[in-house]
């Protein structure tokens, strides 16, 4: 199945540079992309979690900024659909499963149409809004461990090591869980941060088990931060969010200072990939983040 993915993937590749549509290096960096939600963490937290021996090991951005409304399915509707709120239209915060799902495009129905496998593993049920039926293989919400992030990350990268999917989104929800109850910055809400190393250790101990770690892309960032103990406003606290890239497909020690928006995610595991990116998408690719001529 995995060489069989490899050549679809590679097949669309060749595809896409042989028709000229945009400048492509000879093969895609990725095989296999990890996009890591930590949902309401702020990025001068996560910064201050991360080691620099582990910031070192891919590259970095502490200014990324998402899109207002700051709140969850507004900024996850960008993260994974690659255009802003004007467009996708989420500026709502509440879905329940029956209700009309997401229906634009997203990395999720690029990667399928592409002859990939997507697939997703969520800790708030309304996330579930993002994957309609056929846009992946398989999405669950888990419901028992939700505000254990340890937990969700371990059950995911077991996921990935009996799926490889090429696509594979996971998404905690302690940081918020925390804030809301505790405060942003608060003891507590830096403790689950302190904790965000060990779970991308995780997550790429996953593509080493699998052998895939020179073709592995590993994105971790955050739909909003929040200050006191809620968010969704324009401060900089809500709207600041952590960016970085690891794997073997990302490049070492970059620090890109450069703006870069919550909906440039969707593109760069898109551009990892060798998937084409949607032409009415508004995200590009973080191409200094990826490995590549
Ligand atoms: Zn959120």
């Amino acid at each position: 199945m995995a060489q069989a993915l490899a050549c679809a993937v590679l097949l669309v590749w060749f595809a896409w540079a042989g028709a000229g549509a945009q400048p492509a290096p000879a093969a895609p960096p990725a095989r296999h992309v990890i996009v890591f939600s930590l949902d309401g963490a702020r990025a001068d937290a996560v910064q201050a979690a991360v080691p620099q021996a582990l910031a070192a090991r891919g590259t970095v951005s502490w200014t990324a900024q998402t899109i207002f409304p700051s709140s969850t399915l507004p900024a996850h509707a960008s993260m994974l659909s690659g255009v802003g709120p004007a467009v996708h239209r989420v500026t709502f915060n509440d879905w329940s499963i029956g209700e009309p799902y997401f229906a634009r495009t997203t990395m999720f129905t690029e990667v399928t149409r592409a002859g990939g496998r997507a697939a997703a593993f969520v800790a708030k049920p309304k996330m579930m809004i993002f994957m309609p039926p056929g846009s992946v293989v398989s999405a669950q919400h888990l419901v028992y461990p939700r505000f254990r992030q340890a937990d969700v990350v371990e059950v995911a990268a077991r996921l990935f090591g009996e799926q490889r999917p090429a696509v594979l989104f996971v998404h905690v929800a302690d940081p918020d869980d925390t804030g809301h109850r505790r405060g942003w910055m608060s003891e507590e809400y830096l403790r689950v941060i302190a904790a965000v190393p060990a779970l991308i250790e995780r997550l790429l101990r996953a593509f080493e088990d699998a052998g895939v770690t020179a073709q592995a892309l590993l994105i971790v960032t955050s739909d909003h931060g929040g200050h006191g103990i809620t968010h969704g406003t324009s401060r900089p606290e809500d709207m600041t969010i952590p960016w970085m890239a690891f794997g073997g497909a990302a490049r070492r020690g970059v620090i890109v200072d450069r703006r870069i928006v919550v909906f440039d995610t969707a593109a760069t595991a898109l551009a990892a990939l060798g998937v084409p990116i949607p032409g009415d998408w508004q995200g590009r690719p973080l191409l200094e983040a990826l490995q590549g001529p």
